[in-house]
């Protein structure tokens, strides 16, 4: 689970963690009043949404005066965002953060991950920070510097200094630096975070080490033991069919491409996705509908599958072992009557009652193409969604 910048800061104020001072504001009244309040001479607008590049799209202003405040506030608001994070659709702004202008000496990157190839929570850190770390990463990725941490001794501060050293902080600021790393660890450990970056994070003119932009993503499996960060949840920066999904405890993921997967089991949910792509299709979604899924909950997922405008055609590949075939052809009957299918069907049953499912599914007077094999399925619905 994502949050928004202003969100995220308040969280790094929580533990102590130096950010820029500003205010969430929903309109443009209430962006004028937290200028006016923060009373510097120099006032960022930025829009709010989950997703990086907003810089470089247009949705960071600089403001000089109340006026300036209020023009930005009013073309912010309202505005569909296109940045390379978001996608052609873009992300309409609904909320902005009204902050201090910042008086930047330098800007460096630095974030905290939980890399899954060596176990470890790794701090990551660049002197290269602002808008254009992903080329950086490209391009010179020897100039992003990393620290594995041990999960039992923590970010020890050596660590954090080695890292403070290698991004050239001013040695004077180090301490600051320092400290700024070890508050960074301690949120995202205590609130179960995956990912926390700050880019950039940024030396003053006055001498300061602070955050000037922040983003946390959450294990959502952790939610459960971190209530106050669940309020934070904004769901109109959400998927709306992962929304619903989550409603049913399905494991759905939304995908650019045009053929909806409804499959059991993660691996073959995956394996499905591969062979798909291998004969030149797009996957619509990750669904993995679970072992012990009950009729009502097919449906629902089949539901959500149609609901999804991009979706030219379904393939259904189902392996029942725990799930039993039948449970899966009532599933998809029910939905596809409620609904109505528009766009070719291709199922390929496997497993427990597989003979009852295939019946359920012959006597349904659905347009159904049965497939041998997940290669032949995958094949099918290519050829048919063209
Ligand atoms: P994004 O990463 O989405 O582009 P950032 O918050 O990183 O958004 O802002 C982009 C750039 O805008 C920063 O690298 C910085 O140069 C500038 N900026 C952001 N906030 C401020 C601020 N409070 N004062 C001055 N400049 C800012
Ligand atoms: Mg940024």
């Amino acid at each position: 689970m994502n949050i928004h910048e202003y969100q995220g800061k308040q969280l790094l104020r929580q533990y102590g963690v130096s950010v820029s001072t500003g205010t969430v504001a929903f309109s443009p009244e209430e962006a004028v009043k937290a200028a006016k309040e923060l009373g510097t001479d120099i006032v960022v607008v930025k829009a709010q949404i989950h997703a990086g590049g907003r810089g470089k799209a247009g949705g960071v202003k600089i403001a000089k005066n109340l006026d300036e405040v209020r023009a930005y506030a009013k073309e912010l608001l309202g505005k569909v965002l296109v940045t390379h994070q978001t996608g052609p659709e873009g992300k309409e702004i609904k909320r902005l953060l009204v902050e201090e202008g910042c008086d930047i000496k330098k800007e460096y990157y630095l974030g905290l991950v939980l890399d899954s190839s060596t176990s470890r929570v790794t701090l990551m850190g660049s002197e290269e920070g602002g808008v254009d770390i992903e080329e950086v990463a490209d391009a010179t990725p020897e100039k992003i510097f990393k620290e594995l941490i041990d999960p039992v001794v923590g970010l020890t501060s050596f660590q954090a200094r080695r890292m403070a050293f290698k991004m050239n902080i001013p040695a004077k600021l180090v301490n600051k630096a320092v400290k700024f790393m070890l508050g960074l660890y301690k949120v995202f450990v205590e609130k179960d975070a995956a990912i926390v970056e700050i880019n950039p994070l940024v030396v003053t003119g006055g001498g300061d080490v602070m955050a000037l932009d922040a983003k946390f993503n959450f294990d959502a499996n952790a939610l459960y033991r971190h209530k106050d960060i669940l309020e934070l949840r904004d769901y109109d920066e959400e998927d709306a069919k992962e929304i619903e999904a989550s409603k049913y405890d399905l494991s759905y993921i939304s995908l650019d491409g045009n053929i909806g997967c409804m499959v059991n089991g993660a691996g073959l949910a995956m394996a499905t996705m591969d062979t798909i792509s291998y004969y030149g299709g797009s996957p619509a979604n990750f669904l993995d509908v679970g072992g012990g899924a009950t009729a009502e909950k097919v449906t629902e997922a089949f539901k959500i599958i149609l609901s999804d405008k991009n979706v030219k055609g379904i393939f259904v590949n189902i392996f029942g072992g725990i799930m039993k075939c039948d449970v899966i052809a009532e599933g998809v009957i029910t939905a596809a009557k409620e609904v109505g299918l528009q766009v070719p069907l291709v199922v390929r049953l496997e497993g427990t009652n597989v003979d009852l499912g295939k019946k359920l599914l012959n006597e349904s007077g659905l347009n159904i193409i049965a497939a041998g094999s997940m290669a032949d399925g995958a094949q099918k619905i290519v050829e048919l969604v063209g």
